[in-house]
């Protein structure tokens, strides 16, 4: 993070001193810029910038009407803030393991938990690899249910040449400064084609109000920033050649690492582009592999290391071990290995080295 800011350093300054200079701090014309420019690069009507992701899916959950009394379908395996968003509204959080191969929500096991309460589906494009919309769209259409993206890890991600975040009802993204697309702080935003959600979600993050002082819904804080909207509409620029750097490094651990050991790469369906928020590897020996990078140097991550419904805030699911077997499997399994646009060749070719050398090792000792 601290090369890409190097690298864009002084438009980012200039950003600065355009709003300090205009001192449109809160919401104003830079933000309204960049809901248009963000939107545009999704391919939705509208874009209306929130406080983070979780405030996207928080508040578009409320815009659609979901409250309690109300179930959300919402995959096992994905960051906690999904499920969060559906209980901060009342509703109840329905959870769905998820497909072995792709880890995204597993389109055949949403029918079987419908219910006369299940009011959305909230598919998550995990790592930046699109869920398999075309069932999950099918599906609620024929329901009556809604679609909420979770899109918080795919800026630019596509499914059958459609941008992610303009497939279903509403889509949300979250710019925590480590996703794709990062602000200098905390920043998300709503996209949607339904004008109405967008004027409902508008009024949500700045206190329910219609016009100044007129206050038609008890709403929330939640508005995108001035600074941090400049700060995006120049990195926005950047973003499409940022994710394909990334798309090319995954090549190139695609490539050297196939068949190492018994390493198993995430599967690429034909049908996404994965814009590779994380890059992800599953192998019986994670933890040892984990901690042989650690020592040469190399950090890596977990994504996630305990389910949603094994997490403490969730014992009211009731739901043990053994729910949800896939998810919980990967949840042993899943690394993530350094992936970030900067990344040098030099520094590939020192993590494949490593985790090469690691499985080498591993083999003889047990020949
Ligand atoms: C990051 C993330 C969020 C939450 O975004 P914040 O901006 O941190 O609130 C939600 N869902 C997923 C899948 C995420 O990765």
């Amino acid at each position: 993070m601290v090369a890409q800011y190097e690298a864009i350093k002084e438009e980012i300054e200039q950003a600065f001193h355009e709003v300090t200079a205009s001192a449109e701090y809160i919401l104003g014309d830079r933000v309204t810029r960049f809901e248009t420019e963000f939107a545009n690069f999704v391919e939705a009507a509208h874009g209306v910038g929130v406080g983070s992701g979780l405030d996207a899916l928080r508040l578009a959950l409320l815009a659609l009407g979901v409250g309690p009394g109300d179930e959300v379908v919402v995959p096992a395996n994905t960051y906690i803030a999904t499920a969060l968003a559906v209980s901060e509204v009342g509703a109840d959080v329905v959870l769905v393991d998820c497909d072995p191969r792709t880890y995204n929500l597993d389109p055949d096991g949403i029918e079987p938990v419908l219910t006369e309460r299940t009011k959305a589906i909230l598919p998550v494009h995990f790592a930046g690899q699109a869920a398999h919309m075309r069932p999950i769209l099918e599906l609620a259409e024929r329901h009556g249910l809604y679609v909420v993206e979770d899109a918080a890890q795919a800026h630019g991600a596509r499914y059958e040449g459609r941008a992610c975040g303009s497939l279903g009802d509403v889509g949300c993204f979250s710019f925590y400064p480590g996703k794709n697309l990062g602000a200098y702080g905390d920043a998300g935003l709503v996209t949607t084609r339904d004008a109405t959600v967008a004027e409902q979600v508008r009024r949500m993050r700045n206190y329910g109000e219609r016009r100044k002082y007129e206050h038609v819904v008890k709403g929330w804080n939640s508005r995108l920033d001035g600074l941090q909207a400049a700060f995006l509409s120049v990195k926005l620029r950047h973003l499409p050649a940022w994710n394909a750097a990334r798309a090319r490094h995954a090549e190139t651990y695609a490539t050297a690492l196939d068949g190492t050991g018994d390493l198993v790469l995430q599967e690429r369906p034909p049908y996404a582009t994965h814009v590779f928020h994380l890059f992800i590897v599953e192998t019986e020996h994670r933890d040892a592999l984990r901690d042989h990078l650690a020592s040469a140097g190399i950090q890596t991550g977990i994504h996630y290391p305990t389910p949603i419904h094994l997490q403490e805030a969730y014992a009211d699911l009731e739901l043990g071990a053994g729910s949800f077997p896939v998810s919980e499997r990967l949840a042993t399994r899943m690394l993530s290995l350094p992936m970030f646009p900067e990344l040098t060749a030099g520094q590939l070719e020192t993590i494949v080295h490593a985790i090469r050398g690691f499985f080498a090792d591993r083999s003889s000792i047990a020949s």
